[in-house]
């Protein structure tokens, strides 16, 4: 490819809506540009860098023994309906209608249509196992797209959705797609690792995120150096012990603290309660029920995990109006003990059970109770692990300290079992003669996010850095001179006849610029390699061969294209 017959539209500076390293890369590289928030258009190079990290998934997935097909974007509501995620998954979905009136759903992901074509299509053992995958695009109505790539409403998902006749044939899926997306993100030069995921409604203990170590990450993880435990917060859990048991008084007892609405204010002269002898009561609603969640003062709820042992599709907090109609107290002076609705739910962190000498709000605004005993004096429901892991804590399976970092999301593994097969009614011939659910699992990469990752983990202050395996070019040819009689341009159209005969990706850039300027603009699009092609050490029968990392090298005209494919191959990710 010619540069100037291509469209690389390379900025010096980057938009102001662009607020991560990547996204602002995508635009000045000129491999993106933006239609409106979350929607944008792919140029030329980068659908090249899109379609190399597609072939490998591609790739991986075929040698998984996964078969490909394409779903459509455009999906009737009521295979929706029937799942249940008509209503549990509404915040994402785009809904429009056609000139008859009727619904119609564009796609955020293709349980429902899979599990259709199952149903139809699968009725015996002796078809088992299957693994479909398509790699497509999806829609999703977030409520803030942003970071470019990362979080769009329009982007491309490789998804995978395998059907087994056991659970064991399940998890055997599930390894394979593991293992494949693991050799993925390798080939696509990542460093992603996968981490314990929050299951959410689905439920079952299976599923795995793989996730890119990244400030800007939108996920934080907790992970153990020591056992290589890993963890979304969302789901992570540690050996942190319960509550120290105490001398108490024999009853609880009221107490005016005026004012007084946090757990911080408490601790405080003249009151001195320490926040880890504090009970915090919170009032949420869990679908369309209300709960009480008791946590410990100096812990933090964890929302995903009380969605998941709630069995929610969605919680939130309740509202001050919400919580004076129930309790007859404002926030801050809430608590479970007494004046509390009879068949009201608590749930409580498994941290507090047993602990006793607690101090907690009275249901009475400036009042306060103490010498609380939560399993004496309150009822409750059902103990959870709710609480969010804090770093240092001492890791679950070895008990050395647990980190936390950011880190982004790529792809998710998921031991589905038979929540959709059932809605759906897709069952099978089991070989003892009976009809069985399939048993499922779905398996997701976000392609374009993945890209985007890529260039996270990839860039220095001159622009991207590409791992070879992905680069929309390998090798940039920038002659000096461009005119058609000169050496410079008649030199780098032999190597490109060359390379391109060799299988190697590569660009001329013919465009008659100062080589300041065509320097730049590669090191900004950042090719893993470039050979400057001027005319002073063409005098000396030499090339410069200039790796994107590493120094230059002056070779032999002659030799410059064998010792480039030498360079490749030694620095290549497999
Ligand atoms: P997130 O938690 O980031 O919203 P998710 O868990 O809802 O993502 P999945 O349903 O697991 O996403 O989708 C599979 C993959 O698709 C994700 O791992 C992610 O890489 C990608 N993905 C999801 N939502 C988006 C989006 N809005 N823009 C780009 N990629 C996305
Ligand atoms: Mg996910």
């Amino acid at each position: 490819m010619k540069w100037t017959q291509t469209l690389i539209p390379t900025l010096r500076e980057a938009p102001a809506d662009a607020e991560i390293l990547s996204h602002k890369l995508l635009l000045r590289a000129g491999l993106i540009r933006k239609l409106a928030g979350g929607v944008y258009t792919f140029l030329p190079l980068g659908l090249r860098a899109l379609r190399k990290v597609e072939a490998i998934v591609r790739e991986e997935m075929d040698r998984a023994g996964a078969v490909e097909v394409l779903m459509p974007a455009l999906q009737p509501p009521e295979i929706w309906q029937q799942s249940g995620r008509y209503t549990t998954a509404s915040n994402v979905l785009f809904k429009l209608k056609d000139s008859g009136g009727r619904e119609w759903l564009l796609s955020p992901t293709a349980e429902e249509v899979i599990t259709t074509l199952a149903a139809n299509e699968i009725n015996s053992y002796r078809q088992l196992p299957k693994n479909f995958y398509q790699v497509s695009v999806k829609f999703r109505d977030e409520i803030r797209p942003r970071f470019g790539l990362m979080r769009a409403k329009e982007f491309i998902m490789k998804d995978a959705y395998s059907f087994d006749a056991s659970d064991e044939g399940a998890m055997a899926s599930y390894q394979k797609m593991y293992d494949a997306y693991t050799r993925i993100f390798a080939r696509c030069g990542l460093q992603a690792f996968p981490v314990e995921a929050d299951t959410g409604v689905i439920g079952g203990n299976y599923s795995h995120e793989f996730m890119v170590p990244a400030d800007t990450g939108e996920n934080e993880v907790a992970f153990c150096e020591a056992c290589h435990y890993a963890a979304n917060l969302e789901k992570a859990t540690s050996g942190i012990p319960r509550t120290a048991a105490r001398e108490t008084g024999p009853a609880a007892e009221k107490f005016p603290t005026p004012g007084v609405v946090t757990i911080e204010a408490l601790s405080k002269a003249p009151y001195s309660v320490p926040a880890n002898r504090q009970i915090k009561t919170l009032v949420y609603i869990a679908d369309s029920h209300t709960v009480l969640v008791l946590i410990r003062g100096d812990d933090q709820l964890n929302e995903t995990k009380l969605a998941a042992r709630t069995g929610a599709a969605a919680v939130r907090p309740a509202t001050v109006e919400e919580i004076v109609a129930l309790l007859a107290a404002r926030p801050g002076s809430l608590g479970a003990v007494a004046k509390i609705p009879a068949n009201l739910k608590v749930f409580a962190d498994d941290r507090l059970q047993g602990a006793n000498d607690m101090t907690t709000g009275a249901n009475e605004d400036g009042f306060h109770l103490k010498n609380v005993s939560i399993e004496r004096d309150i009822q409750v429901t059902a103990w959870f692990d709710l609480r969010t892991v804090s770093a240092g804590e001492p890791c679950v399976k070895c008990a050395k300290p647990l980190k936390i970092r950011r880190a982004i999301e790529v792809g998710h593994v998921f031991k589905l079992g038979t929540k959709y097969s059932e809605a759906l009614n897709a069952t099978f011939l089991a070989a003892d003669g009976s009809r069985q659910p399939l048993v499922m699992g779905c398996y997701g990469i976000g392609v374009t996010r993945t890209l985007q990752a890529i260039i996270e983990q990839g860039n220095d202050k001159d622009g991207v850095v590409w791992p070879l395996s992905v680069a929309p070019y390998q090798v940039c040819l920038t002659p000096l001179a461009v005119a058609p009689d000169s050496q410079a341009m008649q030199v780098a159209e032999k190597f490109y006849a060359e390379l391109t005969a060799r299988g190697v990706d590569v660009i001329l850039d013919d465009r008659d610029e100062r080589p300041g300027v065509k320097f730049k603009d590669a090191d900004l699009v950042g090719f893993p390699f470039r050979i400057a092609l001027g005319e002073k050490s063409l005098a000396k029968g030499e090339v410069e061969i200039k790796p994107r990392s590493g120094a230059m090298l002056s070779v032999p005209i002659d030799g410059a294209v064998e010792a480039l494919m030498n360079l490749m191959s030694a620095g290549a990710v497999k």
